[in-house]
């Protein structure tokens, strides 16, 4: 069935359904996406930052240096404050704020050198990671935080860089094989958050064009195509027809005495029926074909690769379809009843005269007595 604006996507695993309720909680979804793809990085963080160093924590006591696991431990502590901080705040609904994401991370950075990892094999390269990923949570119109968390992270990055800290003897007492191992693991690391963070960003920038694409093709009442997504695809099969002449056709359908539905029956159920329309529509078309709504109580609808024969048989059959499914509504059964234009298009014609041709042959079926389908054969010349 043609449902070009309805996806059915599978359900989730729940791993991933409890991480995503974790990172959009407290998060307003009325805020504009890019300040909510920041936010959700920002209530991220500080489960990420307990990851990894619950992930050295194991590392250093595979690799058997007591001392350096033992400072992980220590550090332990800052970044699972840091994931109840963040869960505290989400359950009273506040959004997360990077200035708390930042801190953590700095924290646990810290506490790691200082507390007896030193700057022997490279911890302090995290500020510099810090640097890269500060534009993915820090707001962009933001200069002055922005310039703030740079700062501080390139002012810890060089003083550890210049100055150098000392580990405690325990650590300095690891081979310089196991050191350099250590090093690229910074590296590693960071340069795998890094690649995690840009692709979740660019993941997100790709989920919000394509929402706003849908809301600017979609028509709000019945989820179908709207106007504009209607010319796109117009210009579309013409162009196609330019390279491979394959016909196509164009309905236009237009509910019979609806204006009566709305008197008799009020406004919202006038709605219920375009909706009810609508689903029928869906329906019976194939997934190559586009229904639209392009206006209150008009449709239009695409049928490409397909010749007029076809598509009246077609028409007709969503006719009928229409015409013998009615509405429940209470203990009433709602009948409406449609009339269709049907045109195919013809090789140098023009949209406009294409447009025209269908709304005659529409016109002819209302004046014919509705609920029927006319055709014209040939569009109207060219203005
Ligand atoms: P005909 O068979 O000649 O097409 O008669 P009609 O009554 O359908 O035609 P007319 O153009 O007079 O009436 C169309 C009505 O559609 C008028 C307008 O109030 C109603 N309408 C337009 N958009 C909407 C909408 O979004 N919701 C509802 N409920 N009614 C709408
Ligand atoms: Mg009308
Ligand atoms: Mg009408």
């Amino acid at each position: 069935m043609g449902l070009p604006h309805q996806t059915t996507t599978p359900k989730p695993p729940i791993a991933l359904t409890l991480a995503w309720r974790w990172i959009t909680a407290g998060v307003d979804p009325a805020l504009n996406g890019t300040l909510r793809r920041r936010q959700y990085i920002t209530n991220a963080v500080p489960a990420l930052v307990l990851l990894m160093v619950l992930f050295y924590y194991l590392l250093f006591l595979v690799l058997g240096n007591g001392e350096l696991a033992r400072s992980c431990l220590q550090d332990m502590p800052i970044p699972a404050a840091g994931v109840a901080w963040f869960r505290w705040r989400q359950a009273c609904g506040q959004p997360p704020h990077y200035w708390k994401a930042c801190f953590i991370c700095q924290t646990t950075v810290l506490a790691g050198i200082l507390g007896g990892q030193g700057t022997l094999f490279g911890s302090h390269f995290y500020f510099l990671l810090f640097f890269l990923t500060a534009p993915l949570i820090v707001p962009i119109s933001d200069r002055r935080g922005m310039t703030i968390v740079c700062a501080i992270c390139l002012g810890w990055f060089s003083f550890f860089q210049f100055m150098q800290w000392p580990a405690t003897p325990s650590v300095q007492t690891l081979g310089p094989t196991v050191i350099s191992l250590l090093n690229l693991g910074v590296l590693l690391s960071g340069s795998i958050i890094l690649f995690v963070a840009l692709l979740a960003g660019e993941h997100f920038s790709d989920a919000l064009v394509n929402r706003i694409q849908l809301m600017a093709s979609t028509d709000m009442l019945t989820g179908l195509a709207n106007r504009r997504a209607f010319y796109s695809r117009l210009a579309q099969l013409q162009f196609r027809h330019q390279l491979d002449q394959h016909p196509f056709c164009l309905a236009m359908l237009d509910i019979d005495f609806f204006k009566r539905i709305n008197d008799n029956y009020g406004h919202d159920t006038g709605d219920k029926v375009l909706c009810h329309i609508a689903k029928l529509l869906q329906h019976q078309v194939r997934a190559q074909d586009l229904v639209c709504r392009i206006g209150g109580e008009e449709f239009a609808i695409l049928l490409p690769d397909t010749s007029m024969e076809q598509a009246f048989i077609m028409c007709e059959a969503i006719r009928n379809t229409i015409a013998s499914s009615p509405l429940a509504h209470g203990a009433r059964a709602l009948h409406a009843t449609v009339s269709l234009g049907l045109a195919q298009w013809q090789s140098g014609d023009s949209e406009q005269a294409f447009l025209a041709a269908t709304d005659k042959a529409l016109y002819a079926a209302k004046h014919a007595g509705r609920n029927g389908v006319q055709q014209r054969r040939q569009t109207a010349p060219a203005v």
